[in-house]
């Protein structure tokens, strides 16, 4: 079953850069799916794409039965209650709490803290963190505060987990941890993954779809394919 389905996708930013020029592609349910490409190829811009972060200039994107190229700005937090979304550099609020961090997504929704208490546990536990709870970000290793992420991104159960260079800042033995966790995700709830990437290593690992993109476009989609990019190629737009 098809989760997304992208047809003719562009978008061409206010400076007139085309950072997606035509892109189509569908992924199924469950499917963990590797976004490479040279940086400035479009990654990003294809994945903000897909939570509404960037509205496509031209084109159509179907995101778990919701056409996000239509959608109105009221109702985008009906989609992101699907997506759960980890950055390079964390994102986490400084002043709180791991606890607090990964609840603060259930308390924006409104949830009472007797349905919220065992959904962050779960998660916490989903990313091996339990016994740091009560720890704020700044005493935490750069590993430990991307899982803290991750379980802030998958509390509220999303169908989707878009990851956009989530190991892009981590050493690499703690990159292969964060990299197993969210297999596990993968296999353990059935969410689909789209995570970009650089590291070619985890990648090759994995025999995962790669999806590569070089300006813009889809350069290539191999259901178990490796990391080829041509990092000499320059966005020249
Ligand atoms: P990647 O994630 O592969 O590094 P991006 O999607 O971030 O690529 O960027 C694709 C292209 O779009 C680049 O040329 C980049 O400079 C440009 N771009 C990204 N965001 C914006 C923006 N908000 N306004 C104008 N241009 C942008």
């Amino acid at each position: 079953m098809k989760l997304i389905k992208v047809e003719h996708a562009y978008k061409i930013y206010k400076n007139g850069t085309t950072a997606v020029a035509d892109i189509s592609v569908n992924i199924d349910k469950g499917e963990f799916v590797f976004v490479i490409g040279p940086t400035g190829c479009g990654k990003s811009t294809f994945m903000k794409m897909l939570y509404r972060e960037e509205k496509p200039t031209d084109g159509k994107i179907i995101v778990g039965g919701i056409d996000v190229s239509k959608l109105r700005n009221s109702k985008v937090y009906k989609l992101r209650r699907k997506i759960g979304v980890v950055f390079q550099d964390f994102k986490l609020l400084p002043k709180l709490t791991v606890y607090e961090n990964v609840a603060f997504a259930l308390e924006t929704l409104g949830l009472p803290n007797s349905q919220i208490r065992p959904k962050v546990l779960k998660a916490v536990e989903a990313v091996g963190l339990k016994e740091k709870l009560r720890n704020l970000p700044s005493q935490l290793s750069g590993g430990e505060q991307q899982r803290v992420a991750i379980a802030r991104a998958i509390v509220n159960e999303p169908k989707l987990l878009i990851c956009d260079e989530p190991t892009g800042n981590l050493d690499p033995d703690t990159s292969k941890e964060i990299m197993s966790i969210i297999d596990n995700i993968n296999k353990e709830s059935g969410t689909t993954i789209i995570m970009a990437t650089h590291d070619k290593e985890l990648v090759n690992k994995m025999k995962k779809r790669v999806i590569v993109i070089e300006d813009g476009v889809i350069a290539s989609d191999d259901m178990k394919g490796r990391y080829k990019v041509h990092e000499s190629v320059k966005n020249t737009k």
